[in-house]
């Protein structure tokens, strides 16, 4: 509960007590019209078209600038916010900033999707269509946000995630399939899931050159999904080898280190500029399929 908070007990153990501390600047981070907001920042990586080496769109990553910390990676606080009930403020934080970050490089030239995250919280909570709703009710296309969630994140309560999933696609806003590969869901899934885009995890990306099972397991995948009309878009792509066989193997969309980690907003509409008026050197496009 909120009243324990921040009590420090001799007997916690150092990591412990700076879970409390987490907890404790979260939820003040999060409590609504919070002053200390610039806290919680919007990072976005680019998401590049194979075929014609263009950015296709932004993956928006939240980052937390903590004041004592440095930056705290999300992997070490999503879950807190998701277990203290603060997911929804978060996720409305996110959306709202992707929302004005794409329509600000729409208005530069560049007509971008944006995407965000959603948790498996997300997926049973009320809150999350009202959001939506208020996107619908803005200038952004739905077509032009897609929500990321992973298999695993489906499973908390199938049904009723299920139903979410089905909301968000009829109000036109599109569905990633995040991580794919590392949950347990059953092909059957796939067939249900109203998602139009799959992202291979990273851990078949790195072994995709130096393993053989790996690389037919995501040629599998691509040619599931593409018969399913889903695009592939592939995480963590960090070299110029694994572009050029993800492009060869019918891969539709590269993100990763490759072309850009994830940059803080005005670094990253000064990145796609850059790219565009060709200023600066950035990785080849894969050479044309053979
Ligand atoms: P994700 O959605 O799978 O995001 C991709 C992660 O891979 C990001 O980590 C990104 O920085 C990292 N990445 C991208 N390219 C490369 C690469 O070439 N090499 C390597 N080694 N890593 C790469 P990040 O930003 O630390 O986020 C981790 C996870 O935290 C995300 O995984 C997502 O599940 C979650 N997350 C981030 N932002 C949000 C958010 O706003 N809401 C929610 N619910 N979850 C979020
Ligand atoms: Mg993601
Ligand atoms: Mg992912
Ligand atoms: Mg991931």
């Amino acid at each position: 509960s909120r009243a324990g908070v921040g009590v420090y007990d001799p007997g916690l153990d150092a990591r412990a007590q700076q879970q409390m501390q987490l907890v404790e600047d979260l939820h003040r981070l999060l409590a609504p019209g919070s002053p200390s907001a610039e806290e919680l920042q919007v990072y976005f990586q680019p998401q590049v078209s194979l075929g014609t080496n263009t950015v296709i769109g932004a993956e928006a990553l939240v980052r937390w600038h903590h004041p004592r910390l440095g930056v705290v990676e999300p992997l070490r606080f999503i879950d807190l916010v998701e277990q203290n009930g603060l997911m929804s403020r978060l996720t409305a934080r996110v959306v709202h900033e992707a929302v004005a970050q794409c329509l600000r490089w729409q208005r530069a030239g560049h007509d971008l999707r944006v995407s965000v995250n959603l948790s498996a919280g997300c997926l049973v909570q009320p809150d999350l269509l009202e959001v939506l709703d208020d996107v619908l009710a803005g200038e952004l296309p739905p077509q032009r946000m897609v929500l990321e969630m992973t298999e695993t994140s489906l499973m908390l309560d199938p049904e009723v995630s299920m139903r979410t999933m089905r909301a968000i696609a009829d109000r036109g806003f599109a569905i990633s399939i995040d991580d794919y590969g590392t949950g347990y869901s059953s092909l059957s899934y796939l067939n249900d899931l109203p998602a139009c885009e799959l992202k291979i995890d990273r851990s078949f990306v790195r072994r995709l050159l130096d393993d053989e099972r790996t690389r037919d397991i995501v040629i599998g995948t691509i040619e599931l999904a593409h018969r399913l009309g889903m695009r592939i878009v592939a995480e963590g792509v960090e070299d110029q080898d694994t572009l050029q066989a993800l492009h060869e193997i019918g891969c539709d969309e590269a993100q990763g280190y490759l072309h850009s980690r994830p940059l803080p907003l005005e670094q990253f509409a000064a990145w796609l500029e850059r790219r565009t008026t060709g200023l600066s050197t950035f990785p080849a496009g894969p050479a044309a399929r053979p």
